[in-house]
């Protein structure tokens, strides 16, 4: 797994190092493939906006995967060392293996990970995805039982077909599965325990991941968050839990681990306890924009500099966006009182 030091060697190694204006480093690049999803999740992309008369990006818009490669390397020349591959449903966009084998070969690059719902996760889809580098998987399952999972992901997928995906990621040894669970009150608070029961003693490690107010089109509201505290004293109750150290410092979900051994949890606590402070991740739009923030209202193209002949280009606007960089949405959401909107978390990607 990848390791602090690991960053931090490559990070003073970086002739061009850059922190943004509350000294954090850029070591995290999300890179979002598509905006395009085989879920209609009713938190991300409710099907009263993303219907039929949505209008997805064209093919054309989206960035290729050689401009995707030519920002990941001038990112790794400041020093990030961590790409996770998103979207939409990163498996829907072709040949993904292809732009994997090129990011494994970016000097700088030692952690490449993906976060999908699992349901294109074939036998041959996993090994080809780890054979052309891919080292560790986020899946998303939301609930253990069909009912709860089909009202959530709205567009009748059962849990089996996401389960089978596991598997096959586990057969093709992936260095980490982890299953990340979004948790809403009234849509799958009920499943907090059923899942933690099901992952128990799997080696498979459970997130839960507080419910978000990203993008202005899930109707989010305080009231629908269960705190991080809940979510512990709840599995606490009949798994007993204790806390335990971060891996390295950013590390956004707070570990817990089973006082019987059956392996650890994690909580993302993004509203009841912000990480702002350690925020070290920009993110990439499938067209092609840097967004400092998943909060952020608006990112900064690209595509300009990137057509541009001038090879320095791309360096100093990526240079430039990172050192004005202030963002610390999460730590201030709540004093924030003007509504603005927000990018949509299918379009950048979580
Ligand atoms: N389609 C892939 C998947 O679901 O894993 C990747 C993209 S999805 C936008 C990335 C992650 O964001 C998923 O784990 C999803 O559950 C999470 N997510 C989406 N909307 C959210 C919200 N409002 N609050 C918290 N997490 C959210
Ligand atoms: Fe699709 Fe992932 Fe959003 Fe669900 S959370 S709608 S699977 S992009
Ligand atoms: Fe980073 Fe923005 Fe999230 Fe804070 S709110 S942790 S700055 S992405």
């Amino acid at each position: 797994m990848h390791t602090e030091s690991e960053s931090d060697t490559h990070l003073s190694e970086s002739p061009n190092k850059v922190v943004d204006k509350l000294h954090r480093p850029l070591r995290d690049l999300r890179v979002s493939v598509t905006d395009r999803c085989n879920f209609r999740c009713v938190y991300c992309m409710p099907k009263s906006v993303f219907n039929k008369d949505y209008q997805f990006l064209p093919r054309a818009e989206l960035l290729s995967y050689e401009e995707i490669i030519k920002i990941i390397k001038e990112a790794a020349s400041f020093g990030v060392s961590k790409i996770r591959l998103t979207g939409g449903e990163p498996l829907v966009r072709n040949d993904l293996e292809k732009l994997i084998e090129w990011i494994a070969q970016v000097d700088g690059i030692n952690d490449i990970s993906l976060t999908t719902n699992a349901t294109l996760l074939s036998t041959r889809r996993a090994r080809s995805l780890r054979d052309a580098g891919l080292q560790r998987l986020n899946v998303s399952l939301d609930a253990i039982d069909d009912e709860t999972f089909k009202r959530v992901n709205d567009v009748g997928i059962g849990v089996q077909s996401v389960l089978d995906g596991i598997e096959n990621a586990s057969l093709a040894g992936f260095e980490s599965i982890k299953v990340n669970m979004v948790v809403k009150k009234g849509l799958n608070d009920h499943s907090i325990l059923p899942m933690a029961q099901f992952f128990h003693g799997t080696g498979q490690i459970l997130r839960f991941i507080e419910f978000m107010d990203v993008g202005s089109t899930n109707a989010w509201d305080l009231s629908h968050v269960v705190t991080s505290r809940e979510i512990a004293d709840l599995i606490n109750g009949t798994l007993p839990i204790k806390p335990i150290e971060a891996n390295y410092r950013g590390e956004v979900a707070k570990r817990w681990q089973y006082v019987d051994g059956g392996g650890e949890i994690g909580i993302i606590t993004s509203v009841s306890e912000p990480f702002c402070g350690d925020c070290s991740r920009a993110r990439l739009s499938a067209t092609g924009s840097i967004y400092t923030c998943l909060f952020a209202s608006s990112g900064v193209d690209l595509r300009p500099v990137l057509r541009n002949q001038d090879t320095g280009a791309l360096n100093q606007e990526l240079k430039r966006i990172w050192s004005t960089r202030e963002d610390r949405y999460s730590e201030t959401r709540t004093q924030v009182s003007v509504i603005r909107p927000k990018v949509e978390m299918s379009f950048i990607g979580g």
